[in-house]
């Protein structure tokens, strides 16, 4: 089976899980975790911020963001497709009473000029204020595309002019970086709190972390704990992130290129993507052009032996990474071109 279904299927490696096995650790509810500290604030100095604090998911991470910044009947802003709106369930709502309202943004990129049109900040008593902003990067269900520098350094000023705190939901901000060769810190600087994700391409098992001010991830550990979230020896997660670090953040690269040789593949069979809107490792198919289903599709491609993610009624799904080698990416390629040039099921 070559399992393109996400970039969160990979297993740890026999050197990542030596790392872990050898790893010091420590109760980290007390602090006294040797390898989460120090994991802590190397993330923290990449990312150009004080302080961090590991969390077990993503989700929870941006969590303790959002709600260290909008109080209860406040507002977010964020498009419509992203994570926090779309695939978190409905947290900020459920558990820290975050209104929400959205804007669209084709392929997830970011546009400035549309949040300035949807803001309405000090909105006095009858309107709702909104507070703050959360963007991706890069963007999950946009198809792994990486927001532009400029616009988010816009994003920054029309933030400042208006006091509204910034949230990067940066799960995937290692792809962005080693797309664009832009530091992480030049990202990172430009927002208020920032998350990121050791689970998808960088290949550990579990672990994400928040980045932030002193007194903001002070705040965002009460929040951990009250949540249910303080771990004890979790120096063995830490040092898989660690790990990952040291030796699979470069590789990224090959994820990238093995995406766009699937992504031409597929094009040669339908056109049902532009390779040239293809930046990272997430390739999204469009079937619309095709007899095909998701549903249907996904299914013949599984009887081939190749998983894919249908995620709408004609939208699929391709994420390369650490365990879709190019015999892998070379085989799923012909095997989901020869489905296109079907045009649909036999
Ligand atoms: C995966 C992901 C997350 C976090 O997901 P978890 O499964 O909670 O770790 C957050 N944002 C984006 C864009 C993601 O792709």
């Amino acid at each position: 089976m070559v399992d393109l279904r996400s970039d969160t299927v990979t297993v740890p490696t026999a050197a990542m899980r030596a790392a872990m096995a050898a790893a010091p650790v420590g109760d980290d509810v007390y602090g006294e975790d040797p390898t989460v500290n120090a994991l802590e604030r190397r993330v923290a100095e990449l990312l150009g911020h004080e302080a961090g604090v590991f969390t077990p998911t993503g989700s929870l991470a941006n969590q303790l963001g959002l709600r260290l910044h909008v109080q209860p009947g406040q507002e977010l802003v964020a498009d419509s497709l992203a994570h926090v709106v779309r695939a978190e369930l409905g947290a900020a709502a459920a558990f820290s009473g975050i209104t929400t309202r959205t804007w669209s943004a084709p392929r997830g990129l970011l546009d400035v000029e549309v949040v300035r049109g949807l803001i309405a900040p000090d909105a006095g008593p009858y309107l709702v204020s909104t507070v703050a902003v959360a963007v991706e990067n890069t963007h999950n269900f946009g198809g792994g595309t990486v927001q532009s520098l400029a616009e988010l350094r816009r994003l920054r000023e029309l933030a400042d002019e208006h006091r509204l705190a910034l949230h990067l939901d940066g799960a995937r901000l290692w792809n962005a970086h080693v797309a664009t060769g832009v530091p992480l810190r030049t990202y990172g600087s430009l927002f208020d709190t920032v998350s990121v994700c050791f689970s998808k391409g960088l290949g550990a098992p579990v672990g994400s972390m928040l980045v932030g001010s002193t007194t903001a991830i002070a705040a965002a550990r009460v929040w951990r704990k009250r949540y249910g979230a303080g771990m004890r020896q979790i120096g063995v997660l830490a040092a898989a992130a660690e790990y990952a670090l040291d030796h699979h953040v470069d590789r990224l690269a090959d994820d990238h290129r093995r995406a766009q040789q699937l992504a031409r593949a597929c094009a040669n069979g339908a056109p049902v993507v532009d390779p040239d809107q293809v930046p990272t490792n997430i390739v999204p198919l469009d079937l619309s052009a095709t007899e095909w289903t998701a549903a249907a599709f996904a299914a013949a491609a599984r009887e081939s032996g190749v998983l894919v993610s249908a995620l709408g009624p004609r939208f699929v799904r391709l994420v390369t990474h650490l365990d879709a080698d190019d015999a892998g990416v070379t085989y799923a390629g012909d095997v989901l071109s020869g489905l296109l040039a079907q045009q649909g099921p036999a």
